[in-house]
Formats: structure tokens, sequence, C-alpha cells
């Protein structure tokens, strides 16, 4: 018996297996959800996740277009016939058109600005209005931010913009949805490998920076961030909501770049 045994959920956001919302879910199944993925409409798309969901007996995969109101509420209805009512809700999402995420914030382009917002962030609350519907008798809801949204991170640009939008959102939908006992939070990863990170730079050197400055002195496993994940979807966390975990080695406490001077000094960094 794990502590999801009877629970129920549908995880939006796997690409692969480097997707963060991969390692959250396989930590979901192991203790005992059952759990339906979506997947953006298109045959290849499909073909890639479903290479994942197939092998685990998955009950449900259906596709998703988070730009389109009629797929996220068509998704949940799904999600409600296959289980009856939802416990938790994984928003893994994230996109921006990739010359405005590479040109400096002040660049960005209108459209390229309305499309990150609208995917990134818009997302959320139309996936959370739409969970509440099956949530009778309350549940959690999980999205994925990044420290971009707190503090200039050179390269994130106009995405740590979105992020700081994701932040507020996660707060007032935990306002909104409270008294539904549904809870709304964010896991803050430190970075990984995934497909949306190649977009927002050299992950190997941001990965380097959190092993020379963390407390903890290296950058966290995905595991880490899937057993998190796992905790915030979890009644083991009935009490916190409109919270953002940070599961970063400590990186973000950081005011200086702390141990890493010596190896600034020694020409290291
Ligand atoms: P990922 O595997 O590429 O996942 C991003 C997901 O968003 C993909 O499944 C992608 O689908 C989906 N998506 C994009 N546009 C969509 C749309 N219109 N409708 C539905 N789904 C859409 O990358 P990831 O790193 O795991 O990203 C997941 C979340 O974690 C993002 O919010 C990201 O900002 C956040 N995060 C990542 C890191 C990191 O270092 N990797 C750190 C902190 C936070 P397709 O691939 O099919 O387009």
């Amino acid at each position: 018996m794990g502590i999801f045994s009877g629970k129920k959920g549908l995880v939006l956001g796997v690409a692969n297996d480097y997707s963060i919302a991969w390692a959250i879910a396989q930590k979901l199944i192991e203790q005992g959800a059952e759990v339906g993925f979506t997947h953006l409409p298109g045959d290849k798309m499909e073909r890639r996740v479903r290479k994942l969901t197939d092998p685990i007996g998955a009950k449900l995969l259906v596709p998703c277009d988070v730009q389109k109101d009629e797929d996220v509420a068509a998704a949940f209805d799904r999600a409600g016939e296959a289980f009856g009512s939802l416990d938790f809700v994984l928003h893994s999402i994230a996109f921006a058109p990739i010359n405005d995420i590479k040109c400096p914030y002040a660049e960005c382009s209108r459209e390229g600005f309305k499309t990150a917002m609208d995917i990134s962030v818009y997302s959320l609350v139309i996936v959370a209005r739409n969970a509440a519907r099956y949530m009778p008798n309350g549940g959690s809801i999980l999205t994925l931010t990044y420290f971009g949204g707190e503090r200039v991170v050179q390269g994130y640009n106009m995405m740590g913009v979105c992020k700081a939008a994701l932040d507020a959102s996660v707060k007032y939908l935990a306002y909104d949805l409270g008294p539904k006992k549904i809870r709304v939070n964010a896991v803050s990863a430190g970075p990984i490998k995934t497909l949306a990170a190649s977009a927002v730079g050299d992950a190997d050197a941001l990965g380097g920076l959190y092993e020379a400055v963390s407390p903890l002195q290296r950058n966290i496993e995905r595991e880490e961030v899937g057993s998190s994940g796992m905790f915030m979807l979890s009644d083991l966390a009935s009490g916190i909501t409109g919270e953002v975990l940070h599961v970063d080695c400590g990186y973000n406490v950081m005011g200086s770049p702390g141990r890493a001077v010596e190896a600034i000094k020694a020409g290291k960094l």
C-alpha cells in the first residue's frame, strides 16, 4: 500500500522520459496512484507519450492543447469518465517562441509575449478551473516553476516574467479554490536537462553554477524533483497551499557566490 493507493489524477506535460512530469508521475505510480496523461494533439506527439504510458498500463491518454479551452474541458471530461473524480492534477507545461526567449527581455515581441503567457501561465488557470469540476472532495494541483521568476537569471529572459506571473497565479488560485479544499502549489526545480530546458540556455553551465554556489554543493537529481512533486500532491502536504517549494539544493537562499568565491579567485569559474 502506497500513500497514493486509491488516488486518481491527471498529468499534463509529459513529452518524453526526460520530462519533469514523467519523473513525478513515476513516483506517483510507485505509491499506488492511477494516472491519466495528456499529449499535444498530433500522431507524432501521441506516439512519443504512448511509448511511456502503454508499458505502465495507463488507463487514459488524451490530446490537449492548453491554448484551446475546449481541449482542456474535453480532457478533464475524459478523465472524469475514466476515474469518476480526481484527487490530483500535475501541470508541467511551458512554452515561448524561440526567438523571443533567446533575445533580451527588452526586445521580445508582443505576439511572443502573449503566446508564452498563454501557454505557460493562463494554462494553469484554465487547468485548475476544469480540475475543480472533478474534485468534489477537494484535491491537490501542482505546477512547475523556476527561480528565474524571482531573480534575474542570465538567458531565462521572458520566461522569467512568465514564471513570476505563474508564482502569483499559484497564490491567487490557492485563495480562490481553498474553500473547495483544493490546494494549489508549485515546485521550483533547479536546472534539469529536458526538451524545454534546451530552449533557455546551457543546462551544463547552469548545473555547474549550482554545484559551485548551492549550500549542498551539487545540482539536484531528476528523482528528487519527482519525490518532492509527489509529496506536494499527496495528503502529507495537506496543510500546504499557495506555496512555492524550492527543490534546488538551497541555491535560492544564497545572497553571494558563497564557496564559489574560492573557485573564482583560483580562476576556475
Ligand atoms: P518538457 O519535457 O519539454 O515539458 C514541457 C511540456 O510542455 C511538454 O510536454 C510540451 O509538449 C508541453 N507543452 C508545450 N506547449 C503546450 C501546449 N500548448 N499544450 C499542452 N502542452 C504543451 O520540459 P520540462 O523541463 O519537463 O518542463 C516542464 C515544466 O517544468 C515547465 O513549466 C518548465 O518551465 C518547468 N521547469 C523546468 C526546469 C528545467 O530545468 N527543466 C526547471 C524548473 C522548472 P510538447 O513537447 O509535445 O510540445
